[in-house]
C-alpha cells in the first residue's frame, strides 16, 4: 500500500546549488513519480505577481531547479501555469521572475483562464466551475506551493494552491457560495478530488507569517519540503507553523473525506527531517476562530439571516486604511458580496452587513492598505 512520505531538508538560501541539492534529495526521498516521456504541469503559487522579496509567490529559483531536474529525468513537455483572481488576459508573471524562468528553461507558460473547461465539483451542492483545461492534457501535476499563512484557512498549502485552477474571478463566486470556513474547506476538498496533484513541493526557504497570504511578512525558515501526498505535506506545514493539523479546516475535511493516504499523524513517514524537529519558534500564526457548533448548524435553516449576521459579526473584519489606499479598485472588483464601493475621492466604503469575511480584498490589495481586525 502507498504510504504518505514527507521529505524535509534544510536549504539555507535560494542559490541554485543549494536549492538543487535539497530538491534532488527531497524528490528522491518522497518518491517523485517517473516523468520519463510524460507531460508535466507545475502549479506554483502566484496569488499576485509580486516581487520575490515579499514572499507572496513560490520563488522562481525553486521552479527553475525543478524544471531542470524534470528535463534531466526525461519529461517530454513541461507546463507552468496559474490564474490569479485579478489578472488581465494574457497574464504572464514577470515581476516574480517566473515568466523569465519558463522562457530560459524551455517550459511553456499557460494562462489558465484561456479556454477553460467546466467540471462538476463534488460536495459543493452540484455547482460546476470552469477549470484550467490543461489539467486533462498532462500526465503528471505537481503543486509547487509556498509556506504561508492564510486569513480564511489559516494556512495556504499544497492543496489550497490548486484553487488557482479555478479560473480568475470565478474564485470569488466560490467564496460567496461557501461562506463559512468549514464549507469552503468542503468545496476545496471536492476540487482536490477533481484536480489531485501527483506530487507536491513546498518552498519554505523564506516563508510568510502574519496576515497572509499577501500582506504578511517574510519569515526565514530555511526549508524545502516534498511529498507524494499533498495533504500530508499540508499537515507537516501545520506542525511547522505550530498548529495541530486537525484544527486546520481543510486538513480535517480531507481526512474526513478519505482523500489522504493517512488517517493519523503517526502514519505520515518522514524519511529525512521530521516536522516536529523543524517547528519555527514564535511563528506568527492566524488565530484559530471557534467553529460553528451543532446547535447553530441545526437552526441555521430556520434562522439563516439572523445567524449569518451573528456569525459574521464574530469573525474579524477587513479595515481599510485611507492613508495607504491608492484607489486602484482591485478590492471592489474581487469582492464577491459587493460590499465595497470606491468613492469619488478614491477611497473605500464598506457595507459590513454585506461582508461575508472571505478576505479576498485583503489578498489582492497591492499596498497592504487592508488589515483584518482581531488578528494577533
Ligand atoms: S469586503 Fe472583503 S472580506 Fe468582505 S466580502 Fe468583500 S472581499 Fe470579502
Ligand atoms: S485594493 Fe487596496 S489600494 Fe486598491 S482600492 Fe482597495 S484598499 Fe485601496
Amino acid at each position: 500500500m502507498k504510504r504518505a512520505l514527507v521529505a524535509i531538508e534544510r536549504c539555507e538560501s535560494y542559490s541554485s546549488e543549494e536549492v538543487r541539492e535539497a530538491l534532488v534529495k527531497i524528490c528522491e526521498a518522497a518518491a517523485l513519480p517517473s516523468v520519463e516521456g510524460k507531460k508535466v504541469l507545475l502549479k506554483p503559487n502566484i496569488l499576485s505577481d509580486s516581487p520575490p522579496e515579499r514572499a507572496v509567490t513560490t520563488r522562481s529559483e525553486v521552479l527553475r531547479e525543478l524544471i531542470k531536474l524534470l528535463w534531466e529525468k526525461g519529461a517530454s513537455e513541461i507546463f507552468v501555469g496559474d490564474s490569479p483572481s485579478i489578472s488581465s488576459s494574457h497574464f504572464s508573471p514577470r515581476t516574480s521572475g517566473i515568466a523569465q524562468v519558463c522562457q530560459e528553461e524551455g517550459a511553456t507558460w499557460v494562462d489558465f483562464s484561456k479556454d477553460p473547461k467546466t467540471y462538476p465539483i463534488p460536495w459543493s451542492y452540484g455547482h460546476k466551475y470552469p477549470l484550467a483545461a490543461i489539467i486533462d492534457e498532462v500526465d503528471i501535476i505537481i503543486s509547487v506551493a509556498k509556506l504561508k499563512t492564510h486569513q480564511l484557512m489559516y494556512a495556504t498549502g499544497a492543496v489550497k494552491n490548486m484553487f488557482g485552477t479555478v479560473v480568475g474571478l470565478h474564485k470569488s463566486a466560490c467564496h460567496l457560495r461557501f461562506v463559512k470556513r468549514e464549507s469552503f474547506a468542503r468545496m476545496l476538498s471536492g476540487l482536490y478530488s477533481v484536480v489531485k496533484p501527483h506530487f507536491a513541493i513546498m518552498d519554505a526557504i523564506i516563508a510568510m507569517e502574519g496576515p497572509g497570504p499577501s500582506a504578511g511578512s517574510p519569515r526565514y525558515t530555511g526549508l524545502l519540503l516534498a511529498s507524494n501526498d499533498p495533504t500530508a505535506l499540508d499537515a507537516a506545514q501545520g506542525i511547522i507553523m505550530g498548529y495541530d493539523p486537525f484544527t486546520l479546516p481543510l486538513t480535517a475535511e480531507l481526512v474526513k473525506r478519505k482523500l489522504t493516504l493517512w488517517r493519523n499523524l503517526d502514519e505520515i513517514e518522514y524519511p529525512l527531517l521530521k516536522a516536529e524537529e523543524v517547528v519555527v519558534e514564535n511563528f506568527k500564526r492566524i488565530e484559530i476562530q471557534p467553529k460553528t457548533n451543532l446547535f447553530k448548524a441545526l437552526v441555521i435553516p430556520f434562522f439563516t439571516r439572523y445567524l449569518k449576521f451573528y456569525s459574521q459579526k464574530r469573525e474579524p473584519k477587513p479595515l481599510f486604511d485611507p492613508l495607504l489606499c491608492i484607489g486602484c479598485g482591485k478590492c471592489v472588483k474581487i469582492c464577491p458580496a459587493q460590499a465595497l464601493t470606491l468613492t469619488e475621492e478614491f477611497k473605500i466604503d464598506v457595507d459590513y452587513k454585506q461582508c461575508i469575511r472571505c478576505y479576498c480584498c485583503h489578498e489582492v490589495c497591492p499596498v497592504d492598505a487592508i488589515t483584518i481586525e482581531g488578528e494577533g
